[in-house]
């Protein structure tokens, strides 16, 4: 049916009709006053949401954006860096340190599975020489709906002394990233996540003491180099034209983040992963990410008897809802159902009654039917 399309895909993610409006506006001056009310604005209001007073900037650019500026800001050619990886996104950030020619050395996980902080600890305890310069890791990988337990790997961190730069794409304004209780030197996030505005913006806060290393380090930046998007964001200010529009959007949709409250956002995203899962559990299908380590973001489902790529194209076709693929070597192995940014109790119902409804076209009749949506609720009803 037109325009009836429901994205439960891991970004983009559905804008707010508030949002949309916002940005459907003649776009002003970037060196207006009316522009720098907006920069005023949208920058406490990001410090909100970051829970943090680091500075938190701003990037016409995409999530690989914010975590490229990461790397070239703070970082010196052949620097050795520890990179994590457990997935397609943690695997990105290998590519990009290497790209730069810096010295990467990894700790990894299987895909579907946690990095496990004790072999981080063991790496960082071995540096005696405090030659490692930054760890490098994503907090919700995304590719498998697994999230990595980034508060325990940032102790080890924080005990060695090296940065900590983590990709937050598509846990900020999902799960808990407390950066300055934590002491999160550089985070990285995307517009078209959590945020619940299309895509073109990222953001990335930056410590104090990742400022320290921003003096000495000389990996070359222009457009990207964030001295100059500090020294403007200070009068309320880009260095280079911002996509305004999408500065209306962020305006409108932080404010409906900050009316719902950080607690609220959590628990919500919380209880769309728990019904997510019931509901999946109760259509016997395998759960890709085990419990205990599930992303609030995204469930990623691993069927046997019934094939992934089938059950989003049905889901597409009849349901008008698109739902994530598996990436690399889980294609058509996984899909992936998104819970993140502008998502309801609501949708979630409906997502998992069109999945039964695509199970059973599909000639899967390994579960009662009603089962899924029964559990959906009451996973929804307890929380
Ligand atoms: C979406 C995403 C990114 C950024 O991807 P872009 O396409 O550059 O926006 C990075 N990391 C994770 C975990 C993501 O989900």
């Amino acid at each position: 049916m037109d325009d009836k399309l429901m994205l439960m895909i891991p970004g983009p993610t559905p804008v707010p009709e508030q949002v949309l409006l916002a940005m459907t506006k003649h776009p002003i001056g970037h060196r207006s006053g009316d522009f720098s009310k907006i920069m005023a604005e949208v920058t406490e209001n990001l410090k909100w949401l970051h829970q943090t007073q680091n500075d938190v900037l701003i990037l016409a650019a995409s999530g690989t954006g914010a975590m490229e500026a990461g790397i070239i800001n703070f970082l010196s050619p052949g620097d050795r860096v520890l990179a994590l990886h457990n997935g397609k996104f943690g695997e990105r950030w290998v590519e990009v340190a290497k790209a730069y020619g810096l010295n990467v050395d990894t700790v990894s996980a299987p895909w579907g599975e946690a990095l496990d902080p004790e072999q981080v600890r063991q790496k960082l305890e071995a540096d005696t020489q405090k030659e490692i310069k930054a760890v490098i890791l994503t907090h919700s990988e995304t590719s498998t709906g697994v999230i990595n337990d980034l508060e325990t790997i940032n102790r080890h961190v924080k005990a060695h002394g090296a940065l900590i730069m983590v990709d937050a794409v598509t846990s900020l304004g999902a799960a808990n990233v407390p950066i300055d209780a934590w002491g999160l030197d550089v985070v990285a996030s995307g517009s078209q996540k959590g945020y619940m505005i299309p895509p073109g913006l990222a953001f990335v806060s930056v410590s104090a003491k990742a400022w320290e290393a921003y003096k000495t380090a000389t990996l070359p930046k222009f457009y990207l180099d964030l001295g100059k998007y500090r020294k403007d964001a200070a009068k309320n200010s880009t260095p280079f034209t911002p996509p305004v529009n999408l500065f209306f959007g962020l305006q409108a949709a932080l404010r409906m983040l900050k009316a719902e409250g950080l607690e609220n956002i959590f628990a919500r995203h919380q209880r769309l992963m728990n019904a997510t899962r019931a509901a999946v559990q109760a259509l016997n299908l395998p759960l890709f990410a085990a419990e205990g380590i599930s992303s609030p973001a995204i469930t990623a489902v691993a069927p046997t008897q019934v094939e992934a790529e089938q059950v989003r194209s049905v889901m597409r076709k009849r349901f008008d809802i698109a739902l994530a693929g598996g990436q690399d070597h889980l294609k058509g192995k996984i899909f992936r159902i998104g819970h993140l940014g502008f998502v309801g109790d609501r949708d979630l119902l409906s997502a998992i009654a069109a999945l039964e409804a695509t199970l059973q076209e599909l000639g899967y009749e390994n579960f009662t039917p009603g089962a899924g949506v029964t559990a959906a609720a009451k996973a929804i009803a307890k929380s």
